[in-house]
């Protein structure tokens, strides 16, 4: 997710066949993937057609091997680089934004003391509570647009540990609006789908 940026369209999801999506074990090509970009990776967006195409793909578990991989770790540092990196200054980003169709996000705990970014694979959402509030969005996949969306403040999340235990763990306020905006992207949904219709 991108603090700031401008002008919101709307944008019509493609249908796109729903995969199965448990875990498997990552492929040869996420592993070169992950392994030959630069650490800033290239972030996929709308504006390029086959990009635009993919990001509607529906993100796949990892493997508990997986969890346990170089691999992730690597994925993991890659991640935060790029959504930190200059030329993004984003708040969050999610696996299938740099090519990756797995459950993965990094988000700026902005409710942790220093506002740290953090990894969670095999994130999903538990449970919402409370009113949507509106709230203006942006995206690094949907370059110099801006829009405003309403979202819980006040959710569940579960993720995996590298043992492949699951947690859960309560999230609030805008950190909150990270998360969900995140994990619409593993479900093949851009946030400029909710801007009609809440
Ligand atoms: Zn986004």
């Amino acid at each position: 997710m991108k603090a700031r940026i401008i002008t919101p369209i709307l944008f019509f999801p493609l249908l796109l066949s729903a995969c199965q999506n448990g875990p498997s074990a990552l492929s040869r090509d996420e592993r070169q993937l992950i392994k030959e970009s630069g650490d800033v990776m290239r972030v996929l967006t709308i504006d390029d057609p086959s990009d635009s195409l993919i990001l509607r793909s529906i993100s796949k578990d990892f493997s508990l091997k997986d969890l346990q991989s170089d691999e992730l770790a690597l994925l993991s540092e890659k991640l935060i680089s790029t959504v930190r990196s200059p030329e993004q200054d984003g708040v969050g980003i999610a696996g299938p934004q740099v090519g990756i169709f797995r459950r993965i996000v990094a988000v700026q705990r902005f409710d942790k003391e220093g506002s740290p970014f953090e990894v969670y694979p095999n994130i999903s959402i538990l449970e919402c509570r409370g009113p949507k509030e509106a709230g203006a969005e942006g995206c690094l996949s949907v370059p110099n647009r801006r829009g405003e969306v309403f979202r819980y403040r006040d959710i569940d999340i579960k993720y995996s540990l590298k043992d492949g235990r699951d947690t859960v763990e309560t999230v609030k306020g805008f950190t909150a609006v990270i998360f969900q905006h995140e994990c619409d992207h593993l479900e093949g949904i851009i946030y400029t789908d909710r801007i009609s219709g809440n």
